[in-house]
């Protein structure tokens, strides 16, 4: 049943196979959703370090708080690194604590 349902994403996407279809997939209730990557596994030049601010601030939210990993798809690995240096730049000052 998977394997039909497969078929059908290609041939919507057109004829040739493409990289990107593998991201797509099916949830339990059917629908088609794209899975997000890692942007740091995806792009090896992005280091993780407490003084890029430009980076670290796309990962917390407004309040202040680090982004879990099911908003911003970094995997396990990169996630740890991140809420370290986040935590890091928090006590360096870079970044608030809280933000009201
Ligand atoms: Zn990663």
């Amino acid at each position: 049943m998977e394997d039909k349902e497969r078929k059908e994403i290609y041939l919507k996407s057109g004829s040739e196979y493409r990289e990107e279809d593998k991201r797509v997939v099916r949830s339990a209730a059917g629908s088609r959703f794209r899975r997000k990557t890692c942007r740091f596994c995806e792009n090896k030049d992005l280091q993780i370090d407490y003084k890029r601010v430009d980076i670290l601030v796309k990962l917390v939210s407004n309040k202040g708080k680090i982004l879990p990993r099911r908003l911003t798809g970094t995997c396990a690995l990169h996630q740890r690194a991140v809420a370290k240096a986040i935590k890091k730049a928090r006590m360096a000052g870079f970044l608030p604590f809280n933000a009201l």
